[in-house]
């Protein structure tokens, strides 16, 4: 190469100067300026490979619903809205960065849908997230807003709701960053009303202000053992597109509504007007405004954020004996289940089926309850189950005890010629525990 010969960058073609240094290759050579674009390239084709790698498959709304009833009972509009949030959120981020450029949508840019939904204790706000990101096969963490603190006080402060989804994602950053992330008991973050007092508000709207910067998308550092540490290594986590449900009791808010849209009217005598029946979910939705939640102490930014609002209707007797019997994990399965991994049959009648949903009807925990009466009718048997030889066979059933109805189980063992069909009026013949 002749001595004066000028040297240039073979990508734009700038001439090498002692402010402008090439890398040489063994057929050209490039710039700085050019390895940095080429580095951004590059990146933007992993980018591009980790969404495709890292996203959940895309199902219709129709086909999340449909797995949604194979776990939840009843709570139609909530499903399907849940449905179709879901699947446009996964929508809008499987097309992020691919543009429309023409038109009247060039330059649009989808904003997140959070949820928000409003429903008694127990009546499956929880069990719908939690069969939604199974369906979708992404992880999932769930808070109670209760335990939370602003950061800086005892208790757990926001972050550590992401720190749970990144342990729930196996440690991987870039699955958490796909998360759904559930906070249940959002209407007890109410802030505190009558001002004055030189008393920091922690429970109410200083955690409302720290979710909302967590809710509208933030990086986080968090450290990747899950606990802080000195010197300990840390991670940056984006919240961006991080899917957040929040759910609350919001005690009153249907009513609130409800006489809004139809006013019950009201009278004595013979003139009493009809009580006119309750309105729909989607005639609450239609109706619910911002305002209302706000008179449940949360503050219009937060309202702001949750744009998609549904709500859940309390169970009834026959909700919850579908809930016995009907889903994949339905209770009295799993306890059949258990039973049979010490083979023994365990057999429950309709009738006491339908005592355990009228008993927990009584303890006002809606579908929750279900679970406290069954154990408690079968702890007896549990206990001795293991120790009891020649167990094959339990019934579960409702007896008249005086002028008390109550759940009886009736033990069938080996030792015993039982019946083909053992009924509760055969149990003086088999043995009792
Ligand atoms: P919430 O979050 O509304 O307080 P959960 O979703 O935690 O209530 O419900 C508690 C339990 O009750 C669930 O784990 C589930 O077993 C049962 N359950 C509640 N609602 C339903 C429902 N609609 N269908 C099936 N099971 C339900």
């Amino acid at each position: 190469m002749a001595e004066n010969e000028k040297l240039h960058c073979s990508f734009c073609g700038v001439e090498k100067s002692p402010q402008v240094p090439l890398i040489a290759g063994s057929e050209g050579r490039i710039c700085e300026a050019c390895v940095k674009l080429a580095h951004q390239v590059v990146s933007s084709w992993g980018q591009k490979r980790k969404v495709q790698k890292m996203a959940p498959e895309l199902r219709s709304p129709a086909a999340i619903k449909k797995h949604l009833d194979e776990y939840v009972i009843g709570q139609e509009a909530a499903k399907s809205t849940l449905a179709v949030a879901v699947f446009n959120h996964f929508l809008r981020l499987l097309n992020q960065g691919t543009q429309s450029f023409c038109g009247d949508l060039a330059g649009v840019e989808l904003e997140k849908a959070n949820v928000l939904m409003a429903g008694p204790s127990g009546t499956g706000k929880t069990l719908i997230v939690r069969s939604l990101a199974r369906i979708l096969g992404v992880p999932f963490a769930s808070a109670d807003a209760t335990t939370l603190t602003q950061a800086g006080y005892v208790g757990d402060d926001v972050d550590s709701i992401i720190v749970r989804l990144l342990e729930a994602a196996g440690g991987d950053v870039e699955q958490a960053q796909w998360g759904i992330v559930y906070i249940d008991e959002v209407d007890k973050l109410a802030k505190r009303s009558g001002g004055g007092t030189a008393v920091r508000d922690i429970s109410g709207e200083g955690v409302q202000q720290a979710l909302l910067k967590l809710v509208e998308g933030t990086e986080l550092r968090l450290p990747k053992a899950g606990r802080r540490r000195e010197g300990g290594e840390e991670v940056s986590i984006d919240t961006r597109n991080i899917l957040f449900i929040v759910g609350g009791a919001f005690p009153g808010l249907e009513e609130l509504i409800g006489n809004r849209i139809r006013p019950q009217q009201t009278g004595i005598g013979f003139h009493t007007p009809p009580k006119t029946a309750a309105p729909s979910v989607s005639e609450l939705m239609a109706a619910l405004m911002p305002d209302d939640l706000n008179k449940f102490g949360l503050i219009p930014e937060f309202i702001g954020r949750f744009p998609i609002i549904t709500f859940l209707q309390e169970l009834d007797v026959e909700a919850l004996v579908r809930i016995l019997t009907e889903p994949r994990n339905a209770l009295v399965k799993q306890y059949r289940q258990l039973f049979a991994y010490q083979s023994v049959t365990l057999d429950i009648t309709d009738a006491a089926i339908r005592f355990v949903a009228e008993q927990a009807i009584e303890r006002h925990t809606g579908a929750r309850g279900l679970r406290a009466v069954l154990e408690s009718a079968l702890h007896d048997t549990m206990f001795n189950l293991p120790t009891t030889p020649g167990l094959r066979r339990c019934v579960l059933a409702v007896e008249q005890q005086g002028d008390k109805r109550e759940l009886v189980v009736t033990n069938i063992t080996d030792t015993v010629e039982a019946p083909a069909e053992a009924t509760p009026a055969c149990a003086s013949l088999i043995l009792e525990m």
